[in-house]
């Protein structure tokens, strides 16, 4: 069985968090239009393998657009996307992916977990089959060997009692932590979380972020997070980028980004936000 841990600052808990070695990420002139709205101008960035980097900026500067790019929920126009030393999307100027395989962005896209601003539950799955079900159906693990890591991660956020509740019996709070088992049930390597506290009620929001913390803190997993709370990308991130019109503006360390910017761009939208 699975022994009992609720807290997942408590050593052990880092035994139900994926293990391998994290990718690192690379962007190379990455452009991504929609119509004539241009929304990643040949982005270059790069992220080392277990490095935990936070993107910030104004809305609509091309955040989500970038973990949507990784998860393969979109498609870009030019340029190259590595996940360690493989191509996930590489455009051609005319268009044209390569390599075209269906087959191998299957495969790179497995390595990936996001958890959404919206949770994005399978509503008409309990608890536990909404852990069990990408596990079994995609990578083809046993349905035991499912439930048991899914009873382990339930465990972990906190959770072990509400496995055979629908999502829509629980809380904003219960739901997220819910959605963050998930993601880490599919064993990726890397870890997307995008706004993962805006819908939430305040009261539910720090619950939410300290595991998310603890979760970064006892992994290896390379982490990009969109995210406009400050003390949360302080916590959980080496590296801050602050985004506009599809560029990066500055990037540092949190303390730097946060407490003495040097761009004027990054001045005022922290200003804005805060
Ligand atoms: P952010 O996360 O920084 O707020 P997004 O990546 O969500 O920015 O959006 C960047 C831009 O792309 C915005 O102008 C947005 O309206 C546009 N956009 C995003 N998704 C779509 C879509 N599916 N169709 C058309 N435009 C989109």
């Amino acid at each position: 069985g699975v022994p009992a841990k609720s807290d997942p600052a408590k050593s052990g808990a880092a035994a139900d968090l994926p293990h391998g070695e994290a990718p690192g990420i690379r962007f190379e002139k990455v452009v991504k239009r929609f119509g004539q709205n241009v929304v990643l101008r040949e982005l270059d960035f790069t992220v080392a393998p277990g490095e935990r980097v936070t993107l910030i900026g104004p809305s609509g500067s091309g955040k989500t657009t970038i973990l949507r790019l990784l998860m393969t929920l979109e498609k870009l126009d030019e340029g190259v996307i590595w996940i360690g030393d493989e191509m996930l999307w590489h455009m051609d100027k005319g268009g044209r992916r390569l390599p075209a395989s269906q087959k191998h962005l299957h495969e790179m896209r497995k390595q990936v977990g996001m958890v959404f601003q919206q949770f994005n539950l399978f509503p008409n799955m309990n608890v536990l089959r909404n852990l069990t079900e990408g596990p079994v159906r995609v990578l083809g693990v046993s349905k035991d060997e499912a439930v048991e890591r899914a009873k382990g991660l339930l465990d972990m956020v906190g959770l072990a009692d509400k496995i055979n509740s629908h999502p829509t019996q629980l809380s904003g709070g219960q739901q997220q932590r819910v959605a963050i088992a998930r993601a880490l049930a599919m064993q990726p390597r890397v870890l997307l979380l995008d706004e993962v506290t805006s819908a939430l009620d305040p009261e539910l929001v720090v619950g939410v972020q300290d595991l998310l913390r603890d979760i970064a803190r006892q992994s290896d997993l390379t982490m990009l997070c969109v995210t406009h709370e400050m003390t949360f990308a302080r916590d959980i991130s080496n590296r801050v980028l602050m985004f506009d019109e599809g560029q990066i503006v500055e990037e540092g360390h949190p303390d730097q980004i946060f407490g003495e910017p040097s761009e004027q761009r990054t001045r005022d939208f922290l200003q804005a936000v805060l």
